[in-house]
């Protein structure tokens, strides 16, 4: 397969893995499986609109700075672009790329009837007063107006946002509309149609692939060590809702380092220290200071890296001792430590499985929101579940049946679904 025509707009370190490239290998492989043709196999390749608008923001000191600002709609063959909006120092056209690649397979993978689109700005949120990240968003969310919207394309928090800023990017497309338009975005705040249970949902989706994954092994979450990277609205979230399921959380790290407790973790505690804290759990008194290089290979029976791509690479994998992986990051693991894992024994649960309960909620949420009835948290939990535990099963099930990895598995389900529909709607004109 030919690597689709994307610039890169930076200069790459030598040890830069490029998350597109990544991206495709995985679809090749999937459609090496499926026995895909050519045509189609460049059609899931290539995006099919990359956007990038200039964001002229008044700082406030009154100097006025000047950012870039994607969005990247991957395929919408099944349905609206769907996807998350990052804000983060790392983020590069190529990055936003693959992410939405990714998120086109994972809508497809959990049935849900939505195309894949993610959507960035490269700035470090801390760095910005609340008013200055107001400014952004609107300016970002006005510059793409055309181009979203509940049909079109329903943006989402991802890193470094959160359903504030999903508040705003609605209000600056309502008042542009002229009325209120709740369903352009999801992961809202529930005052303006969001939907119970969205704050959980990524982390509750992880739960419950690790539930699955030990009780296919015999196991159960009790007394379960768990190591989880990164400590933002999923690594929380997954956090909280392992401990009370019984497991032992042992470390958890934010950006700038970790902590560590053999005991165990009060998670409760911990999240209320990060709070305090601007989210960092460093200096966390009830545990140990620890790197977030030495916690990726702590001895522990999960590893879930919850925070960003390229965590597990070759220079640690070797290091790696737990015997289950969750993705709950998109791409925490690079292809080729992710081999090497396979090759050890180590199960990997791939990101557009393990995550997706964040796009499953929003899904519900959307579907609420369009039917203007809206449920308890126990029903929107109850669908989601439903959802995931189904489309664990179909990759487990599959990597059995095919001897392949449930990475694969699940790539193959996800393009499979897609390419299905390509076929179906056929080509224009
Ligand atoms: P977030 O910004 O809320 O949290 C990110 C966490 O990672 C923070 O604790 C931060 O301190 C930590 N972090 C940042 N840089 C780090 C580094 N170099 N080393 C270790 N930790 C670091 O983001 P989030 O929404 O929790 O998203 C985390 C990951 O989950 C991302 O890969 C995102 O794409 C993915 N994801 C998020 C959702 C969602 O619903 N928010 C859904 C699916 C997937």
């Amino acid at each position: 397969m030919t690597a689709p025509s994307l610039q890169p707009l930076e200069v790459p370190s030598p040890a830069y893995i490029c998350p597109f490239d990544q991206a495709c290998s995985y679809l090749e492989a999937a459609a090496k499986q499926l026995k895909l043709d050519g045509g189609t196999i460049s059609i899931l390749s290539n995006p099919r609109k990359v956007i990038t608008v200039s964001i002229p923001v008044k700082r406030d000191n009154g100097e006025i700075e000047v950012l870039a600002g994607h969005r990247v709609q991957h395929c919408d063959i099944l349905g609206p672009y769907k996807g998350g909006t990052r804000y983060h120092p790392a983020v590069t056209l190529r990055e936003v790329s693959a992410l939405a690649m990714l998120m086109t397979w994972k809508c497809a993978l959990l049935g849900i009837p939505y195309g894949g689109a993610k959507g960035g700005i490269a700035i470090d949120p801390k760095r910005y007063s609340v008013g200055e990240l107001e400014r952004i968003t609107r300016r970002y969310t006005s510059e793409l107006i055309k181009n979203i919207g509940p049909s079109v394309d329903i943006p989402a928090p991802d890193m470094g946002t959160s359903p504030r800023e999903m508040a705003w990017m609605m209000d600056t497309y309502s008042v542009n509309m002229g009325h209120a338009v709740p369903g352009v975005v999801t992961g809202k705040p529930l005052s303006i149609g969001g939907s119970r249970g969205r704050d959980m949902a990524t982390g509750r989706g992880v739960m419950i692939c690790v539930r699955e994954a030990l009780a296919d092994r015999g196991k159960s979450l009790q007394g379960t060590r768990v190591v989880i990277q990164g400590f933002g609205n999923v690594g929380s979230a997954i956090a909280i809702l392992l401990a009370e399921a019984g497991a032992k959380v042992i470390a958890v790290s934010s950006g700038a380092g970790g902590v560590y407790a053999e005991s165990g973790l009060d998670i409760s505690a911990l999240k209320a220290y990060a709070a305090d804290n601007r989210r960092s759990v460093v200096g966390f008194p009830q545990g140990t200071p620890i790197s977030n290089a030495q916690l990726l290979t702590l001895p522990c029976d999960v590893l879930i890296p919850a925070a960003l791509e390229n965590q597990i690479t070759e220079d640690n994998v070797n290091q790696i001792q737990a015997q289950l992986v969750v993705e709950a990051a998109n791409a925490p693991v690079t292809l080729s430590a992710d081999q090497s894992l396979t090759k050890r024994g180590v199960t990997v649960l791939p990101d557009i499985l393990a995550n997706a309960g964040g796009v499953v909620v929003s899904y519900l949420e959307w579907v609420q929101g369009l039917s203007y009835v809206f449920w308890d948290e126990k029903r929107v939990n109850q669908e989601m579940e439903h959802l995931m535990v189904q489309a664990y099963r179909q990759v487990m099930t599959q990597s059995q049946q095919q001897q392949i990895s449930p990475r694969l598995a699940a790539y193959s389900i996800g393009v499979g679904r897609v390419a299905i529909a390509l076929q179906d709607r056929g080509l224009y004109p």
